[in-house]
């Protein structure tokens, strides 16, 4: 029987150091929730940045709360065109050699050596959706997405196991447009252990 697994579309987002937050927002600014994610603990703020880059400039762009020890920034390859940097695919957390940009904010810019990625698919689950499925963590796994006019399956999916995360698919907008699928759609998951 088929596996569905909920997808969940990421649009362009930064998770930022409170260093970055002070410099951009001011100091001591803390990040005001807007609303909460689907993932534990986290929520989408009510705060934006822009980012520059050497070709342009994209505004409004989320700040992903609450704040971490490094400052990440998670673009679509569309953006990446946009803006003029190359970052490579990255699981969240992965950020060596990865390229800087300009983070700027009501307060001032601040200019990241490092930090910018396009996030490498994943599938959020906890142990006991793991052993049902038969994967583990770590694992690289296809998806197969049926949707009207664009049926896509995806490789290169990696399965990240918590005990607090929910069972969803992360795609990026470019990804879940190829695909022609939205929040709330659902992937089917192939080549476990599973029965
Ligand atoms: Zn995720």
């Amino acid at each position: 029987m088929a596996i569905r697994i909920p997808i969940a579309v990421s649009g362009r987002h930064v998770h930022l150091s409170q260093a970055t937050i002070d410099q951009v927002f001011g100091p001591g600014h803390q990040l005001r929730p807007r609303t909460p994610l689907s993932q534990t603990g986290q929520f989408a703020a009510q705060e934006t940045v822009a980012l520059v880059g050497p070709k342009g400039r994209v505004d409004l762009v989320r700040v992903i709360g609450p704040p971490r020890t490094s400052d990440q920034i998670e673009l679509s390859r569309t953006d990446e065109l946009a803006l003029g940097v190359n970052a490579p695919v990255r699981l969240s957390g992965d950020l060596t050699h990865t390229p800087g940009i300009i983070v700027d904010g009501p307060a001032g810019r601040r200019s990241l050596r490092s930090g910018v990625i396009s996030a490498r698919r994943h599938i959020h689950m906890n142990p006991q959706d793991a052993q049902r499925l038969g994967v583990r963590d770590g694992q690289i796994v296809q998806v197969k997405i049926d949707s009207n006019d664009r049926d896509l399956t995806f490789g290169d999916v990696t399965v990240r196991v918590r005990p607090d995360f929910r069972l969803e698919l992360h795609l990026d907008t470019d990804e879940a447009n190829a695909a022609g699928v939205t929040n709330g759609d659902f992937a089917e998951l192939l080549n476990t252990g599973s029965v």
